[in-house]
């Protein structure tokens, strides 16, 4: 898959599966918009990979809106940013609930208006990816939060595949299992709960972001032209365990 000439959102970019889609992508002829909170990782992004890079936090509505803006126009967009707070559900906080919500569902729906809203404008065709993950399918133990604000990010896929294909813009879901990055080290350090996932995964192993950031690009790619609205697990088999 060539991504030559292309210009490509990544949400998310500075850390793990968003760095790794980014680093592939610009391998394949991309200029990649990466949307990310942390300054080091804004200027780590400009950097190593001559990225475009904006500073923003997108649990903050309106600052996500305006870098959504800022990063037109593009031909892709991969919402891939993402975060988790551990709670059991009887203990899980409002706040802790707003706040995964705010990141992990309200902002894809913001950047993919605002892009859409665009491409539209313009008449071109595009293509959107939304990072959701396997706990949208399943109830994950302290992760009551996370899993429901994935679900509502599935809602939105499903909502965007039907009324955006028409503009020709398809939106996807890719869900990933456990995947090596920061975000893993946070959910699963406890080795008796990881070793009761890696059970739970036939080809035996966790996801690499490699793994995660090939599906990614290939349902954004013309080779996936016919593909719109799904939600594809990329877990080993997972799901079917
Ligand atoms: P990481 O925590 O490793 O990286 C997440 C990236 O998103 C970081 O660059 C982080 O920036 C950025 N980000 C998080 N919150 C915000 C925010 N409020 N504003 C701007 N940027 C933000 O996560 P992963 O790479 O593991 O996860 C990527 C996606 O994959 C997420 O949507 C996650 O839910 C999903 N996923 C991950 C799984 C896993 O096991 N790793 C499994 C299933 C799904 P900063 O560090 O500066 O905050």
């Amino acid at each position: 898959m060539e991504f030559k000439g292309k210009t490509v959102i990544v949400t998310g970019a500075g850390k793990g599966i968003g760095r790794e889609i980014v680093r592939m992508l610009v391998e394949r002829g991309a200029q990649v918009v990466a949307l990310t909170r942390s300054a080091a990782d804004v200027e780590a992004l400009r950097g190593e990979f001559g990225c475009r890079a904006i500073q923003v936090d997108l649990a903050d509505a309106d600052a996500t809106r305006k870098a959504a803006i800022a990063a037109l126009p593009a031909d892709f967009l991969i919402n891939c940013a993402g975060t988790t707070e551990l709670q059991p559900f009887l203990e899980t906080t409002v706040e802790a609930f707003d706040r995964l919500v705010a990141v992990n569902t309200r902002a894809p729906m913001i950047v993919a208006q605002e892009y859409a809203r665009s491409l539209i404008k313009e008449g071109r065709p595009g293509a959107i990816v939304n990072v959701s993950s396997v706990a949208s399918f399943v109830g994950i133990p302290d992760h009551a939060a996370y899993c429901a604000s994935k679900g509502g990010l599935d809602g939105l896929t499903r909502v965007m595949a039907k009324e955006l294909a028409p503009h020709g813009i398809r939106a996807n879901g890719v869900h990933p299992t456990v995947t090596l990055t920061p975000m893993a080290v946070k959910a699963w350090s406890d080795p008796e709960k990881a070793a009761g996932m890696m059970k739970r995964i036939p080809v035996g192993r966790f996801a690499e972001p490699a793994d995660i950031a090939e599906v990614v690009l290939f349902l954004l790619s013309d080779q996936a032209a016919m593909v719109n609205g799904i939600s594809m697990p990329v877990d080993g088999g997972y799901m079917i365990a």
